[in-house]
């Protein structure tokens, strides 16, 4: 296991479309090695998901922590391969961050309720539904690897903010229930 570093915007690796794992290598030490590697990352940049190009690997594997209870150990989510097929027309905002965007924060509009296909780090098939602020960080991570950026979604420039002045304007505007969304960093 070892941390690695990772792709910040402006890295070409974040901007190709990345190569899907055959299903008979997620089970050989390379694959599982890579897996561990992009959790040990997530939990030290404080990440709630991560996508492997982001650590310099142009594959379709991600991971993200499914539970947010306090104090228990986290669940992880890994997704290789995945595919997803939108559910209804209703659409959900949030504050995205990104730890290839280090310090800042946007506003960005995506489909509320997926239906997400994939392999998981034991080669199985999963296949589920997932709604809200899931089906928002699912749908941050698959853009990692199409090659895109939560940024390129911000459709107004004025919901781009840094982190710091996030915190103190919007999330502070959140809590009096001016604007509706929750803050997430993936
Ligand atoms: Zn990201």
């Amino acid at each position: 296991m070892s941390i690695r570093k990772v792709a910040v915007m402006g890295n070409p690796v974040l901007r190709q479309v990345a190569k899907p794992i055959p299903p008979k290598e997620i089970l050989t030490p390379k694959v599982q090695e890579l897996l561990q590697d992009m959790v040990d990352t997530m939990f030290e940049y404080d990440g709630r998901g991560l996508a492997a190009p982001q650590i310099h690997e142009s594959l379709q594997a991600l991971v993200m922590i499914w539970d947010f209870e306090p104090e228990k150990k986290p669940t992880l989510l890994f997704l290789i391969n995945p595919e997803i097929k939108v559910l209804g027309d209703e659409k959900s905002s949030f504050w995205e961050g990104c730890l290839s965007v280090p310090g800042l924060r946007g506003k960005v509009s995506r489909p509320n309720k997926i239906q997400v296909t994939a392999l998981n780090q034991k080669a199985e098939k999963i296949e589920f539904v997932a709604e809200g602020f899931a089906a928002t960080v699912i749908q941050h991570e698959c853009d990692h690897l199409q090659g895109k950026l939560y940024v390129d979604k911000i459709e107004n420039m004025k919901d781009f903010t840094f982190n710091r002045e996030y915190s103190k304007f919007i999330a502070q505007e959140s809590l009096n229930g001016e604007i509706d969304d929750q803050a997430g960093e993936e």
